[in-house]
């Protein structure tokens, strides 16, 4: 098994320290320059070389590849663990489940995920998120027994705009959905935590996110195909990225500060995967919002053989606090995960990480206000006139795209550049 960081790390990879010749005129020696080795960055590095025969050079400011799906096993646990959020792969597109496959083998996974909620007479309660008839019995004392009964429910509780508008932001979102209760209990603090922003203030899309079922289904995602790559998400970057020798990866790489050296003259053609306002910095406009986090780690060794959940210290992957209460907005333990080193859930010690949301670290989120999309705006008709560079992924489109979203784009614009002549078939 990998320990952490395994072989993705920079420092570990042989040849990483010297650039050679190629450092000096890197687009007499490259095809195309990648900025990113996340899932956007490496689709299309992956496809420039495999379709087309296209020397890449895919670069990356961190010391490892894969973005914020990076994960590892953790020393300290044997945990297989991610360092930036847990991350669940689902997908309804056979295109996308085709192409993961090519570069792992893949544990089918269906996530859960429960929230421990305050009852209005104080007693804490562990139910499904997103809610069931189950949560809303547990929470308000009701009996509902079927789907029947489950949809007369919500069609007491459910508050819609007038006029039959569509929900205009978040708050009418989650209202015309589960109605007020549910709205409170589980969806207003939760989100203003995630965000830092009123409901309100949000686009509907964001509460939206989540599935809103009658039936007795748990499952956080509804896609036919929900499965994690059973030795981790950087393994499958790896493969991508050691798939054909015309792809050469250089890590500890900023794109930036090579540009100011000279190292990349911007009439070689570029992906851009970062955040498209860091593209601009220089022209000064206003700068679009990106949420991020902070995670709080504790391992926890002595969790006891005979507790309610085994060696766990929760018994979901995934626990969200939806309250006021805490700040954290979820708990995550990464040891439910099916792909762990074999035999390690029949073993004590755990690792959970209490994820807080930050507007200060690392972009994670868009934000998704009117006032950001109208600024994005902006930039993309910049992005759009640039003849060398396409805009790639969740930071260079300013879109809140699932795993496999980023995927299916990076394909699409893949084949469009493609279509365009931009890129050509070369060897
Ligand atoms: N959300 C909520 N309560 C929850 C879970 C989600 O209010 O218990 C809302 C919240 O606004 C959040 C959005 O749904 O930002 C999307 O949640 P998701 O779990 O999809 O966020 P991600 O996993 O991408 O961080």
């Amino acid at each position: 098994e990998e320990t952490a960081g395994g072989a993705a790390r920079a420092s570990e990879r042989e040849g990483d320290a010297g650039w050679g010749a190629e450092a000096e005129a890197p687009e007499a020696f490259f095809d195309v320059l990648v900025v990113g080795c996340g899932l956007s960055g490496c689709t299309i590095a992956e496809r420039c070389a495999n379709e087309l025969g296209l020397k890449v050079l895919i670069i990356d400011k961190r010391d490892h590849v894969g973005g914020n799906c990076y994960d590892y096993v953790d020393e300290k646990c044997a945990i297989r663990r991610s360092m930036y959020g847990a991350h669940l792969f689902h997908t309804k597109h056979e295109r996308v489940w085709e192409y993961v496959q090519r570069f792992s083998e893949w544990i089918p996974y269906e996530h859960r995920v429960r929230g421990r909620v305050m009852r209005d007479d104080g007693k804490p309660v562990t139910v499904p998120i997103p809610p069931t008839r189950e949560t809303v019995n547990k929470l308000f004392d009701e009996d509902v027994r079927t789907d029947a009964e489950m949809e007369a429910w919500y069609g007491r509780e459910r508050k819609l705009p007038p006029n039959g508008d569509p929900p205009a932001n978040g708050e009418e979102a989650a209202l015309a959905r589960v109605g007020e209760r549910l709205y409170e209990k589980v969806f207003r603090h939760y989100t203003k935590k995630q965000w830092d922003k009123e409901p309100k203030e949000l686009d509907a899309s964001v509460l939206q996110r989540l599935p809103c079922r009658v039936t007795a289904d748990d499952r956080y995602f509804s896609d036919p195909h929900q499965a994690l790559p059973r030795r981790g998400y950087t393994r499958v970057f790896e493969n991508m990225l050691t798939s054909n020798d015309l792809i050469t990866v250089r890590l500890e790489c900023d794109y930036f500060e090579l540009l100011r050296r000279g190292k990349f003259p911007r009439r070689a053609f570029t992906v851009y995967t970062g955040p498209i306002d860091g593209y601009y910095a220089s022209l000064g406009m206003p700068r679009l919002e990106y949420r991020s986090l902070r995670f709080e780690e504790e391992y926890i060794n002595d969790t006891p053989a005979d507790s309610e959940n085994g060696y766990f210290f929760q018994e979901a992957m995934v626990v969200n606090y939806p309250g006021a209460d805490v700040d954290y907005t979820r708990i995550v333990e990464y040891k439910h995960t099916p792909n762990q080193p074999p035999g390690r859930k029949d073993r004590p010690g755990t690792v959970i990480v209490r994820e807080y949301s930050s507007d200060v670290g690392e972009p994670y989120y868009p934000v998704p206000t009117s006032k950001n999309r109208e600024l994005y705006e902006k930039y993309a008709e910049l992005a759009a006139r640039e003849p060398h560079v396409a805009f790639v992924g969740r930071l260079a489109s300013y879109k809140y795209f699932n795993m496999d979203e980023a995927v299916l784009n990076a394909l699409e614009m893949f084949d469009n550049l493609k279509e365009k002549g931009v890129l050509a078939v070369k060897r």
